[in-house]
């Protein structure tokens, strides 16, 4: 294709120039940028792809530095005079606007099927028909209830209208039986407010340049079928955010669809599909059809996820999932670390950290390694960041999890000192240093699965430290983990664990709300496997009593995700419910034995879930917060950090929160990024940084410290 670079090469395109010039993320479709899409005199009429510099897609598309065309997507497409014209203009929007572009020289739209074939083909030049319009088509197909694959800036969509019962049935089966929510898309705020019970910040965010997934309390009247969010109190919902996206929503809404599933294109557990040809060939049993562009998406980001929690004093922003629209926006690192390093992060939920003096570049939510693409994602990930930021890493940086791929990535790196860092600490850190904190602090650190210092399996703890070092002050009960990890997808196993516990070691009966779940064989088998200390592993994760109390309750014995029955263990809870059970804080151990015993009998009584899910709720809160009052008292500390996936309750984390600050002590939640393991590599990258020696230390944390990281010179 001919264009403007044939001839005027860009002079500052010296690739490794200007490595520092910021790669911004990509941005929502502006106003100005609206009002020339829907208004019929614009030359951009209707046009999917239009941007400027005040919007559009950019880490998406970019593939090297500097951040000028030829090292995008866009390097394919010339610029037609009038664009040149914009792209020159000191005084336009779209003056060195990077992916400019219009009808006649820009990207183009299509409807297709998974062969590739043209569903709303373009009308010959002259013929008297209107041109097919594949945005008007594919609305058309998404009205009738069809499944449409959509193409979007960081990955494709599955699209279906979300009011059709039936379309969200069929969507959710060829999926493949997962029971996650699926996400919603509107065009504007007033099509979200019929949908949630969203505040002023849930609707700032919702209308922010980032264009998230806004988790927000659901409307009883929310016109969205049943099958879409399955016994899930919230409703993820985000903004059209590219033209593309506006378009299809204005067609849909002439047809009577106010909101579409745009779920990601996968099928369970994969990552999302970015590429054109593996999209059509891995989503070919899903869509019906699939709209597509010919602007490859280089980076893949999935959307990011974001809700609005009251904790730390006031309305704070729970990061879920941080990728699109936050990407690769820098974090400020203090102490900086001496040398540039790479933090490799956890295992789930993974994502990457790089850092290089007082910057450091978090990647995009990467999925579990464990599958060979996401593992591909990781590797390719971080050597883009590498050269988008130009960090070489002379300090490496993993989990102490010898099975992690991360940290075999990070153990496979040439050249390179490493550390490790604790998992723990590591979410300790996250929160400290993303709040400009160097410690000391006292953590309660909940989650599911952390490696220990003493090689079982952590996530229950409450920490002492700071960016430098901690020592694990107290956690949870130890308890045998039956079949190890099957108890993820089995909580029932828990609370079979959890039952043999409080009985002293003997098989426990099993529980009349788990008659219709387990059969007693099977029950009797994992009670002997959780009273012998050679089968099972020991954990003292509290993701995983929670999973426990929620089989104990009824709520399910068994999930198709982890964390599913604490979740609609939550959602149940009675919010009216004064009563808590008794959860012990003694010699640095959580014991929730007297709990379980309590709950137990409060089952068998005939108390309602509700009653049963708020006590437990409550109960924990209050020994959290014992505890970390204890804790702080005792080190002299004012700094309380909560941190962890189980700290994504609303009800866990409001009610520590307030319990905390009633207390007279400081809170620090994570706000820009997730509780969860999301958060890991900056956490790593912040202990691995303040260890340097030629790092200016913060305040040292006191007391007895364990050294966390074992550093190997190779
Ligand atoms: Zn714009
Ligand atoms: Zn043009
Ligand atoms: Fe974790």
């Amino acid at each position: 294709m001919a264009g403007i670079f044939d001839n005027k090469p860009i002079a500052a395109s010296a690739r490794r120039g200007e490595a520092d010039a910021p790669v911004a993320a990509d941005a929502a479709t502006c106003a100005d940028c609206l009002a020339e899409l829907f208004d019929p005199r614009d030359r951009r009429h209707r046009y999917p792809f239009l941007n400027c510099t005040n919007c559009g897609p950019r880490f998406t598309i970019v593939t090297g530095v500097p951040y000028d065309r030829p090292w995008t997507t866009m390097a394919a497409f010339g610029m037609c005079p009038a664009c040149v014209a914009e792209f020159e203009d000191p005084g336009d929007r779209r003056f060195h606007a990077q992916p400019n572009a219009c009808p006649v020289c820009g990207p183009q739209a299509r409807l297709i099927d998974a062969g590739g074939r043209e569903l709303a083909p373009p009308q010959p030049a002259g013929s008297a028909a209107a041109p097919a319009d594949p945005l008007a088509a594919g609305a058309r197909l998404l009205a009738d209830g069809a499944i449409v694959a959509i193409k979007g800036l960081g990955g494709y969509h599955l699209a279906v209208r979300a009011d059709d019962e039936e379309a969200v049935a069929e969507l959710r089966s060829r999926k493949h039986r997962e029971e996650r929510p699926f996400a919603l898309m509107v065009a504007d705020l007033e099509a979200a407010s019929r949908l949630l019970n969203a505040g002023e910040r849930e609707r700032d965010l919702l209308r922010s340049p980032g264009a998230p997934i806004v988790l927000a309390e659901r409307r009883p009247d929310a016109r969205v079928a049943r099958a879409l969010a399955p016994g899930a109190p919230e409703l993820g919902v985000m903004l059209a955010y590219t033209p593309l996206h506006h378009l299809l929503m204005s067609d849909a809404a002439l047809l009577g669809v106010e909101a579409l599933v745009m779920t990601s294109g996968n099928l369970t557990d994969e990552p999302i599909a970015f590429g054109d040809a593996d999209a059509l060939k891995r989503l070919a049993t899903v869509a019906d059809a699939f709209l597509v562009h010919d602007r490859p998406i280089h980076m893949r980001t999935d959307d990011s996820i974001v809700r609005v929690v009251d904790a730390a004093g006031g309305h704070r922003t729970q990061m879920v999932r941080r990728s699109r629209g936050y990407v690769p926006d820098s974090m400020r690192l203090s102490p900086a670390p001496e040398r540039a390093l790479l933090a490799c992060g956890a295992q789930l939920k993974s994502t990457f950290c790089l850092a290089r003096g007082s910057r450091a570049w978090v990647g995009p939510h990467i999925g579990d390694l464990g599958s060979w693409e996401t593992l591909r994602s990781f590797r390719e990930g971080i050597a883009h960041f590498e050269e988008l930021f130009a960090v070489s890493p002379e300090l490496v940086v993993h989990d102490l999890h010898p099975d992690y791929l991360s940290t075999a990535y990070a153990q496979g790196r040439d050249g390179v000192e490493l550390v490790g860092v604790q998992h723990h600490h590591a979410h300790l850190a996250a929160v400290l240093a993303e709040h400009g904190e160097t410690g000391p602090a006292v953590g309660a650190i909940y989650d599911g699965t952390g490696y220990g210092l003493d090689g079982t399996i952590w996530g229950g703890e409450l920490l002492v430290g700071g960016l430098r070092g901690f020592r694990r002050a107290g956690h949870l009960r130890p308890v045998r983990m039956p079949g190890g990890e099957r108890a993820v997808t089995e909580p029932w196993r828990m609370a079979c664990a959890w039952l043999a516990e409080s009985a002293g070691g003997a098989v426990p009966e099993l529980p009349a709300a788990l008659a219709g779940a387990v059969e007693e064989h099977r029950w009797a088998a994992v009670g002997r496997l959780a009273s012998d200390a050679a089968l099972a592993p020991v954990t003292t994760s509290m993701g995983r009593l929670c999973d426990a109390v929620a089989a104990l309750s009824g709520v399910r014995g068994e999930v198709s995700y982890e964390g599913q029955a604490a979740i609609e263990l939550e959602a149940a809870a009675d919010r009216t419910e004064r009563g808590g059970y008794e959860i012990l804080w003694e010699d640095g151990v959580l014991d929730p034995r007297p709990a379980i015993g309590a709950l137990c009998a409060d089952v068998a009584a005939g108390l309602s879930t509700g009653v049963i899910s708020a006590r437990f709720h409550r109960g924990l809160a209050a020994a959290t917060v014992r505890a970390c009052a204890e804790l702080a008292a005792e080190e002299g500390t004012g700094q309380v950090v909560l941190a962890g996936g189980v700290f994504q309750n609303r009800i866990l984390l409001e009610s520590v929160s307030n319990g905390l600050l009633e207390a007279g002590l400081s809170v620090l939640v994570p706000e820009r990024l997730p509780p969860n393991d999301g958060a890991i590599s900056f956490g790593q990258a912040a202990v691995a940084a303040a260890l340097s020696p030629g790092a200016s230390s913060g305040t040292a944390a006191r007391g007895r410290r364990q050294r966390s990281w074992p550093a190997r010179r190779r």
